[in-house]
């Protein structure tokens, strides 16, 4: 399984990247390659197009309806709708329930269907939390994280291996739940410690991202969705003071293998 970091800027895109888009790839037993793009923030549609042509997408799943988490949905939409291809089909769109309202709601339209198209190019298919389903050989689990909308966090395996993401949250149970053992975890660290200790149950800082790295065993720990006005050596830095183990602050068009521990064992 491998991640591409489409973009990565928390809260809004930034000078340097779109906001939170994730492709994550993986190849079963028969050479098939599944995608699936994990969020599509503010600006990441252009850059994805750079990484794949968006019709082969197999789903797409959003963690949240924050704009810097859904909003360019708004482009693949016109894409997959108005596409020159006829052979597109109709891409499933795991969101929470009122995404196709939102979209509907940005581009100006009275509901679903695009004008002059016959059928929706999506197939909406609603979150909720603890509900697992499988895109190809990538099983998905959701959990609800502690955010001030309906979020979700995700936990995917294929072939052994555990990649997780924790959307957009502060420190909770199910936060843990999602990152036990994963051999990557993808997790926000939006805050710093001090600056921004008055708002609570938004985001969490590198030190809490850290912390639960290490409470809950996980191999890797990614650090992502810092906002432009932060730099990103402070949270890097509070996540070490707690976590021992190896740590990386994401950068766009970045390339994240997700291997499994037997694998990691075999090469040393
Ligand atoms: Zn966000
Ligand atoms: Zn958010």
């Amino acid at each position: 399984m491998r991640v591409h970091v489409i973009g990565c800027s928390g809260s809004f895109a930034g000078p340097a990247s779109a906001a939170s888009s994730y492709l994550i790839e993986h190849e079963d037993a028969d050479g098939r390659l599944w995608r699936v793009l994990m969020d599509l923030g503010s600006g990441a549609f252009g850059p994805l197009q750079n990484v794949i042509d968006p019709a082969d997408l197999d789903a797409v799943i959003i963690s949240h309806l924050h704009p810097d988490h859904y909003l360019d949905v708004t482009g693949l939409e016109v894409f997959w709708a108005y596409h020159s291809r006829t052979d597109l089909g109709t891409l499933p769109i795991h969101a929470p329930a009122p995404l196709p309202d939102r979209i509907s709601g940005v581009l100006g339209r009275n509901g679903h269907i695009p004008d002059g198209v016959s059928t929706a190019p999506f197939e909406y298919r609603a979150l909720s939390d603890g509900r697992r389903f499988s895109v190809g050989s990538l099983e998905i689990q959701t959990r609800a994280v502690l955010h001030p909308v309906e979020a979700y966090g995700f936990r995917i395996t294929a072939d052994g291996s555990t990649f997780a993401y924790s959307g957009d949250t502060d420190d909770c149970e199910a936060l843990d739940e999602l990152a036990v053992d994963a051999d990557l975890f993808l997790c926000e660290a939006g805050y710093i410690e001090g600056r921004d200790d008055h708002f609570t149950g938004v985001h969490l800082t590198g030190r809490r991202a850290g912390e639960v790295a290490a409470r809950t065993g996980v191999r890797q720990l990614a650090l992502t969705h810092i906002p432009a006005w932060t730099d990103p050596e402070i949270p890097l830095a509070e996540a070490r003071e707690v976590h021992t183990g190896p740590i990386t602050m994401v950068r766009p068009m970045d390339i994240l293998d997700v291997s499994d521990r037997r694998t990691a064992r075999n090469e040393r």
